[in-house]
């Protein structure tokens, strides 16, 4: 979303980059390299549709190879231009580096609005964008691996998997070509609810840090917090989700394209998901009062403000009537640099989207390990990991009942101990390292300096450290 009297997407990024970059003693060379998108690739294809042959313009961005696969999402949706696809580049270069996942940062879009075509016309053009791209390597096990990202998911995903199988007959590690897969095509479990469980996990990670959770002028945990969120698909749902019926928050907002829904007493996420499948949009349903310009709520008072829709919505227009202490940007760029400078004078923390939304790219990466080893995580020592434990209650039980100590395990214990981790326990157990692994580094990156005053500056310079000690140990 382009604003008028202010940078685009990618430069926006840019100045954020040059703003951390600016505090660290990187060789202006070195520092360039690093900020530079390295090559982006226009595709136009024609597919015939409804009788007659439509173009469609596509794009697939590489920013940084300085680690390969590059990885990064491929999103449809109407608004994509270069400009926004090497922002996103950009950013996914960053994101890796800061949450430790091996990749360079790479990004895809095709200029489409899906709900115009059927599932049909769908698979055709997305395996018709995928061959272009596969043949140049720009879709590839151990080059560019792409995901999912807005208006694309599982579906897609599986298309381009077969897609690129079908033109490598032999590439026995093809399923590893792109991540977000359905599990019945090599997917893993826990991928599509990835990056909303992390915005919880990076968030549940704040809330362990009351210094921190102080400078936003806000006490205590994540239970009975306000939050409105903007954006309730892949992202934006989980999180909102989880953060409701797991944390205990409050959802007193939700925003979507049709406007958004109001409840003081809270919302219930599922329910409006649910309306919105029937009825393609929030209005009208009961969760709470309809509010016809929904982007006004982003505005009401609020503990944390999640905005999981897109790139640009907080920007010069409304960033001084932002009440929300917390900011974290679920969705990639929401606030713009302008906006982030006014923000930052308010004393508004934002937990920046490099780090906040990066557990999708990290679960991919366990999606990617999981396709080269052709293993499922946990198989292996699912059932001896419960042998052993049972060995461990057997023994205890054994020991009571000889010595007649009395000893009974409290209800649902020897259940819970019992069970081995499966796929989906070591997802999340993954996920939750890696997110307060993060937050740890951004947060001594924070503190052990006064010119670092935001997290944000703080997660870049993280990420860049990471890259340039990459180039440099390749010799650059
Ligand atoms: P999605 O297409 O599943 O959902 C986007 C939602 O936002 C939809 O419900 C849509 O109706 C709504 N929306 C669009 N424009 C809006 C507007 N102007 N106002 C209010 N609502 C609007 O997309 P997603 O995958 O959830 O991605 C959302 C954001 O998160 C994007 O910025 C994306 O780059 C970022 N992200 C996604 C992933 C992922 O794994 N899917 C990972 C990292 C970052």
């Amino acid at each position: 979303m382009a604003v008028k009297g202010e940078p685009s997407f990618r430069q926006s990024v840019d100045l954020m980059f040059n703003r951390a970059a600016a505090l660290m003693d990187l060789s202006p060379g070195l520092e360039e390299k690093i900020r530079v998108c390295n090559s982006t690739y226009t595709v136009r294809f024609g597919v015939r549709l409804r009788g007659k042959i439509q173009t469609f313009t596509g794009y697939r961005s590489v920013h940084s190879e300085h680690m390969e696969p590059v990885k990064g999402g491929i999103r449809f949706a109407p608004s994509v231009n270069q400009d926004e696809v090497e922002a996103l580049a950009a950013l996914m270069t960053y994101k890796c580096a800061l949450v430790e996942t091996p990749f360079g940062g790479s990004k895809g879009g095709l200029c489409i609005d899906p709900r115009d075509y059927d599932e049909h016309e769908m698979e055709l053009i997305t395996r018709r964008f995928a061959y272009e791209l596969i043949k140049r390597d720009l879709i590839n096990p151990a080059q560019n691996v792409p995901a999912p990202d807005m208006g694309t998911g599982e579906r897609e995903m599986a298309w381009i998997v077969d897609q690129y199988k079908r033109m490598n007959t032999t590439d026995i590690n093809g399923a590893a070509c792109v991540t977000g897969k359905p599990t019945n095509a090599g997917g893993i479990q826990g991928r599509t609810e990835a990056t909303g469980r992390g915005i919880q996990f990076a968030l549940r990670e704040f809330f362990r840090h009351p210094d921190d959770v102080k400078v936003a002028g806000l006490f205590g945990s994540l239970d009975g917090k306000r939050i409105v969120v903007q954006g309730l698909g892949n992202v934006g749902y989980h999180a909102a989700h989880f953060l409701s019926t797991e944390d205990g928050a409050v959802i007193t907002g939700v925003i979507e394209r049709d406007g958004g829904l109001w409840n003081p007493n809270g919302i219930n996420i599922q329910a409006v998901s649910d309306w919105m499948r029937a009825h393609g949009g929030v209005a009208g349903c009961p969760e709470g009062k309809h509010v016809a310009d929904g982007a006004k709520l982003m505005e009401e008072a609020c503990d944390i403000l999640i905005p999981a829709a897109m790139e640009g919505v907080i920007n010069l227009t409304n960033a001084k009537r932002i009440k929300a202490p917390v900011i974290i940007e679920a969705a990639n760029g929401p606030i713009t640099a302008g906006a982030d400078e006014i923000l930052r004078k308010k004393g508004t923390l934002i937990i920046p989207d490099l780090y906040a939304n990066a557990g999708g790219v990290t679960v991919s990466y366990f999606e990617w390990v999981k396709n080269l080893s052709h293993i499922r995580f946990g198989r292996m020592q699912r059932r001896q990991e419960e042998g052993r434990h049972q060995l461990l209650i057997d023994e205890l039980e054994r020991l009571s009942a000889d010595k007649g100590l009395g000893w009974t395990l409290s209800p649902g214990f020897k259940e819970r101990y019992l069970r081995g981790a499966g796929e989906l326990e070591l997802v999340r157990s993954g996920l939750d390292d890696t997110m307060r692994a993060a937050y740890q580094s951004i947060s001594s990156a924070w503190h052990s300096r006064n010119d670092v005053t935001d997290m944000r500056m703080a997660a870049y310079i993280v990420a860049i450290e990471r890259v340039a000690a990459s180039y440099r140990s390749k010799g650059l």
